[in-house]
């Protein structure tokens, strides 16, 4: 990594050095302009830069340069889009390194209203509000503050207090916690053992959606893969992360890298399943972290589906390819940007393609990335975004809709009404595995 991108420089959080920095990359890009489509953060760009007559992008204000930052949601798109990146070019661009960068240095300089730190504080402690939605008989509070209607008066004193769009739909809190299931269930032998995994459920599926890794871990035992819960996983940290708050990030990324290194040196892979919370363990953690357990953790993660497309096509292992459950005529499959930029290719698409269903897929991003489209300064840019890719999986008219990331899948179903469903439970319907409630 060049010094430009590496947390740990001493310039990383100079002001002058990242505005120069932030300079010369938008000078580029104005030249550039191929990514002029993915987001607001590149026309707001263009126009500042084509005010001035000879295009100058260094007359560019710092509250302009920080409007570009602020409209940045971290999809990455741009990123995998760059012939200009640092391991293509010399020019070492790395446009989402940049808005994070910028975002981290601001928060240094105390640039960061205390408004926006207190949402940052309350968005990043995903473990902690969890914990108190699923724990009965006081979870029922939370559950109502999150559950209630978008619009209503509860949701507009979250937005006055902390900073929440009241006007976005929230993904509700479970009952039951991922893990209490996990740890509650009866004993699995497994006929044949192929395969060895330690599951990071993510605090989506551990607290808001833990049907999604019931039906992983019940997949992947019918394909002879034993599961264990990734030590005392919780958040990934990206919150902290996407928000500029790189200490609080790096405090999660510590332990996360010690914890899971000794997962992968016990003979476990690790397996992921919201894609967003698999791309931070597999490429932010070595940046922010670093040294031999943070490669190692990184070289032994996958994303829920990948781990599965891998097993098939390794020599000596397979999944099972008899699906005698319900397999639908065409699917929907939206591809999660974080997905994306892991630059894996599709594998929850090649997965599904194995039950024979016809697979329509939906490019387009859902403008939540992580909690940006939740933050209520944010409603009225990610908005219209969530609506396009809305309108894309109604058009696309399959007989169910997929998606890997929990929180797109909670836009396309404010947008549509429909709550799509993980890849992999398209899968376990696939197999005869029924849903549990
Ligand atoms: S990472 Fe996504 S949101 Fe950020 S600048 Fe690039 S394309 Fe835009
Ligand atoms: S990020 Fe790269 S591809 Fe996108 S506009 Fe800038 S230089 Fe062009």
């Amino acid at each position: 990594m060049t010094t430009i991108y590496d947390p740990k420089h001493p310039l990383y959080l100079d002001e002058a050095d990242t505005r120069k920095e932030m300079e010369r990359v938008f000078d580029l890009c104005h030249g550039c302009r191929l990514c002029f489509k993915f987001c607001p953060s590149f026309p707001t760009l263009f126009s500042y830069v084509d005010q001035h007559e000879d295009q100058d992008a260094g007359k560019m204000t710092p509250a302009q340069q920080d409007h570009v930052v602020d409209e940045c949601f971290q999809c990455k798109l741009c990123y995998v889009m760059c012939p200009y990146i640092p391991e293509l070019h010399e020019w070492a661009l790395d446009f989402p390194r940049l808005m994070l960068r910028a975002d981290a240095m601001r928060r240094a300089n105390g640039q960061v209203s205390a408004r926006d730190k207190a949402t940052t504080a309350i968005m990043g402690r995903t473990d902690a509000i969890g914990t108190v939605a699923t724990t009965p008989g006081i979870g029922a509070v939370t559950s109502v503050v999150m559950g209630s209607k978008p619009g209503s008066l509860v949701r507009k004193v979250v937005e006055k207090t902390a900073g929440i769009s009241s006007v976005r739909m929230l993904p509700p809190f479970a009952k039951t916690r991922f893990t209490t299931w996990f740890k509650k269930r009866p004993k699995v032998r497994l006929t044949k053992r192929q395969a060895k995994v330690a599951v990071f459920p993510t605090c989506l599926v551990e607290y808001q959606d833990p049907n999604i890794g019931k039906d992983l871990v019940k997949v992947y035992e019918h394909n002879g893969i034993e599961c264990s819960i990734a030590g005392d996983a919780g958040c990934c940290g990206a919150p902290f992360l996407h928000s500029g708050d790189i200490d609080s990030f790096t405090k999660v990324a510590v332990r996360n890298v010690k914890m899971l290194a000794d997962e992968v040196r016990s003979g476990n892979d690790i397996v992921v399943p919201q894609p967003t919370c698999s791309y931070v363990l597999k490429k932010d953690y070595v940046d922010y972290v670093g040294g031999p357990d943070a490669k190692l953790v990184s070289e032994h993660t996958f994303d829920a589906a990948e781990y599965l497309v891998k097993l098939h096509k390794t020599e000596g292992t397979s999944l099972d390819t008899e699906f005698t459950g319900t397999i639908p005529e065409t699917v929907t499959y939206h591809t999660p940007c974080h997905l994306r930029a892991q630059n894996i290719g599709l594998k929850s698409r090649d997965l599904m393609k194995l039950t024979g269903a016809k697979i329509k897929l939906v490019q387009q991003c859902s403008g939540i990335d992580g909690m940006w489209g939740l933050r209520a300064e944010n409603a009225h840019l990610s908005l219209p975004i969530g609506e396009k890719l809305g309108q894309m999986v109604k058009d696309a008219g399959g007989d169910i809709v997929t998606g890997d990331c929990h929180l797109a899948n909670t836009a396309i179903n404010e947008q549509t009404g429909n709550k799509p469903v993980h890849p992999l439970q398209m899968i376990a319907r696939a197999y005869g595995i029924p849903e549990e409630n």
